[in-house]
C-alpha cells in the first residue's frame, strides 16, 4: 500500500472542470486560468478539452453555430477552447488535446475490428471509459506533465457527456484523492433590483453532479459582482464544499485578469492543499503587467472586420484576440466592427464607402461563394484608398482576385472555389487536393515552414526570413499569373514547399497592404502579438513600427 501511494504521487495530477446551469459561463477561461496559476507556481501543466459531440473533430462544423475551428501545429481542427489554453499557458497543444465522442468511439471500434477485445462484449463501461482514461493518461505521460487540467464541454446532465464524467469518476478512484480534483463552474444570477445573488441553480447543478458520483472540491461561481458572503455561505452549506473553496468568478476587466481574481481568493492554496502540492505561490513575472495592458488604454483604433460569419463573433475568436493583443501592445483599444460582406453586394444595405470611416480593414478566413464579392470590393477599397489592410487565408486569396480584376484588368478573375469555370482561375485548387473527396481533416493543415524574401516588408514585419505558421486551406494562388501580377506591382514576398505555394502578399508604397495564406491569428499571444497583426494595428493607429 505504502509503495503504491508513493509511486502514484510521482504521477501526473488531474483537475477536472465541469460545467453546470447553462453553457457560456466561461469554463474555458476558468480552465485556462487555473492552469496558468499552476504554471506560474512552477508546475509543468497542460490542458485538454473534451467535446462530447459525435463529430470526430470540429473541422466540419459550422463556425456560426459552434465558433471558430482552432488549428494546432500538428494540423488538428479543434474546438476554440484549445486556443484559449494556448493563449494563457503559451504551450502548443496537439490534436490529442481535443477528445470527442467520435474520436473515442473510432478508437474503440477500430480496436474491436482488430480483434483486441476478442471474446468480449464491448461496452461503454469499461471499454469506452477505458479509452477515455487512456487518451488522457497518454497525454500526461507523453508530455511528462505534473498537472493536467481537463475541461468537459457541455453541461452536467447532458446525455452525451455521461461516459466522460464516468471516466473522471473512475480516475478519482484509480489515482486517489490527492491526485484528482474536481472544479465545477456554475452561475449565481441576480434577477431583481434588490441584487440578491441566487444560489439555487448552483445547488441543483451540484446535486446533478453528485447523482453521477462526483462531489466537487471547488466551485467556480460566475457572477457579475463579487459573490456575497451570504451567497458563499449558502452555497458552501448546500453543496458541501468548504467556504474557502467557493470561488467568486466575477466580471473582470479582461480574461487575462482571471488568474488574479482566482488567486486573490486563495485558489492556488486550496488546490495545493487538496492535491498535496509542495508549491502554492505564483511567481507572476510579467503576467500582471500583460493582463493590465488590456485595460490601460491611451486611445483607440477602429477596425472593420469584413467577413462571412460575423453574426457570431466567436467564429473569429482568435482574430479578435490577436487584434486585442496587438492593440494592448501599443496602448490602443481595438474597436472592432463586424461587417457582413454580403451587405456590400448588389446595392445592399451598406455602401462600400462606409469603410472609409475605419483605420484598418481586416478580412479573415472563409469558405464558399456567399459574400465573396463583397470581400473583393472591400479588399479593392482598402487598396485604392490607402487604408491598412490585413487579409487572412480567404482574405489573401480574394485580395489577389481584387488586384487581378482591378489592376491587371483580368476580367472575371476568380477563385475556382467560387466559380469553378472562371476563365481566369487566379486562385485554384492545390494540385494535391484534386483527388481528395472526404471533407474531414483533408485540407492543407497545420504548421508549415515559410521562407520570407529578404528586403520585403514581410521580412521587416517578421524580422526573419524563416517562419512557421498554421494553415487550413484547399486553394492557393495560381502561379501561372505570377509574372502578370508582379509586373503590375503586387509582391508575393514569401513562399513554402519549395516555392510551390505563395504565402504572403504586399503592395509597396501602400500604407500597409498585407495578406497571408496562413492563419496568423493562431500564433498570437498576450504580450507577444503575432507580427502581422502587430504591424497592421500599428499602421492603422499610425504608430511607428
Ligand atoms: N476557402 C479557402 C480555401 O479553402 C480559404 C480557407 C480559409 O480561409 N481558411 O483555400
Amino acid at each position: 500500500m505504502q509503495s503504491k501511494t508513493k509511486q502514484r504521487n510521482a504521477e501526473c495530477k488531474f483537475i477536472f472542470v465541469t460545467g453546470g446551469v447553462m453553457s457560456g459561463l466561461g469554463k474555458g477561461v476558468t480552465t485556462s486560468s487555473t492552469a496558468k496559476l499552476l504554471q506560474l507556481a512552477g508546475y509543468k501543466v497542460s490542458c485538454a478539452k473534451i467535446d462530447p459531440y459525435v463529430n470526430y473533430d470540429a473541422g466540419t462544423m459550422n463556425p456560426v453555430a459552434h465558433g471558430e475551428v482552432f488549428v494546432t501545429d500538428d494540423g488538428g481542427e479543434c474546438d476554440m477552447d484549445i486556443g484559449n489554453y494556448e493563449r494563457f499557458i503559451d504551450m502548443p497543444m496537439t490534436k490529442d488535446h481535443n477528445i470527442t465522442t467520435g474520436r473515442v468511439y473510432m478508437d474503440v471500434i477500430k480496436a474491436e475490428r482488430e480483434g483486441k477485445y476478442l471474446g468480449q462484449c464491448v461496452q461503454i463501461i469499461p471499454h469506452v471509459t477505458d479509452a477515455i482514461k487512456n487518451a488522457l493518461r497518454k497525454i500526461s505521460t507523453d508530455e511528462q506533465l505534473d498537472i493536467m487540467v481537463v475541461e468537459c464541454g457541455g453541461t452536467v446532465g447532458d446525455i452525451e457527456s455521461l461516459p466522460f464524467l464516468e471516466a473522471f469518476r473512475q480516475m478519482e478512484l484509480e489515482h486517489g484523492l490527492s491526485n484528482t480534483l474536481f472544479i465545477h463552474v456554475t452561475l449565481a444570477p441576480v434577477l431583481d433590483v434588490v441584487g440578491e445573488q441566487k444560489t439555487k441553480p448552483t445547488q441543483h447543478s451540484v446535486q446533478e453532479l453528485r447523482r453521477i458520483g462526483i462531489q466537487p472540491d471547488l466551485l467556480a461561481v460566475r457572477c457579475k459582482a463579487p459573490l456575497s458572503t451570504e451567497a458563499r455561505r449558502k452555497i458552501s452549506l448546500f453543496a458541501s464544499v468548504e467556504e474557502k473553496c467557493v470561488i467568486s468568478c466575477h466580471d473582470a476587466p479582461s480574461i487575462y485578469k482571471v488568474p488574479e481574481v482566482l488567486e486573490s481568493q486563495g485558489t492556488l492554496k486550496a488546490i495545493a492543499e487538496r492535491l498535496s502540492l509542495g508549491r502554492s505561490t505564483s511567481k507572476w513575472g510579467n503576467w500582471k503587467a500583460i493582463a493590465d495592458s488590456f485595460s490601460n488604454y491611451k486611445g483607440s483604433v477602429k477596425i472593420a472586420v469584413v467577413g462571412k460569419y460575423v453574426t457570431l463573433p466567436d467564429s473569429y475568436v482568435s482574430v479578435y484576440h490577436a487584434l486585442s493583443h496587438a492593440g494592448a501592445g501599443i496602448g490602443r483599444k481595438v474597436e472592432i466592427q463586424w461587417i457582413d460582406s454580403e451587405q456590400f453586394e448588389n446595392g445592399g444595405e451598406k455602401n462600400i464607402s462606409t469603410l472609409g470611416g475605419f483605420d484598418g480593414i481586416l478580412v479573415p478566413g472563409g469558405f464558399g461563394k456567399r459574400g465573396s464579392e463583397g470581400i473583393i470590393l472591400a479588399a479593392n477599397y482598402a487598396r485604392k484608398n490607402d487604408i491598412p489592410y490585413l487579409g487572412i487565408c480567404f482574405g489573401f486569396q480574394l485580395a489577389i482576385v481584387a488586384f487581378a480584376r482591378n489592376v491587371c484588368n483580368l476580367s472575371g478573375a476568380n477563385s475556382t472555389e467560387l466559380e469553378p469555370h472562371t476563365k481566369n482561375p487566379i486562385i485554384d485548387f492545390m494540385p494535391e487536393q484534386r483527388t481528395i473527396h472526404d471533407m474531414g481533416g483533408t485540407m492543407r493543415l497545420g504548421s508549415h515552414e515559410i521562407s520570407v524574401s529578404s528586403g520585403t516588408r514581410a521580412a521587416k514585419v517578421y524580422g526573419s526570413t524563416l517562419i512557421k505558421r498554421r494553415h487550413r486551406h484547399r486553394y492557393e494562388f495560381n502561379q501561372h499569373y505570377l509574372d502578370l501580377i508582379s509586373k503590375a506591382g503586387l509582391v508575393l514576398s514569401a513562399h513554402s514547399d519549395s516555392r510551390k505555394r505563395m504565402e504572403i502578399l504586399e503592395i509597396p508604397g501602400h500604407r500597409f497592404y498585407f495578406a497571408v495564406q496562413y492563419h496568423a491569428e493562431f500564433s498570437s499571444r498576450p504580450g507577444r502579438p503575432e507580427e502581422s497583426f502587430d504591424a497592421f494595428v500599428r499602421a492603422a493607429a499610425r504608430v511607428k513600427i
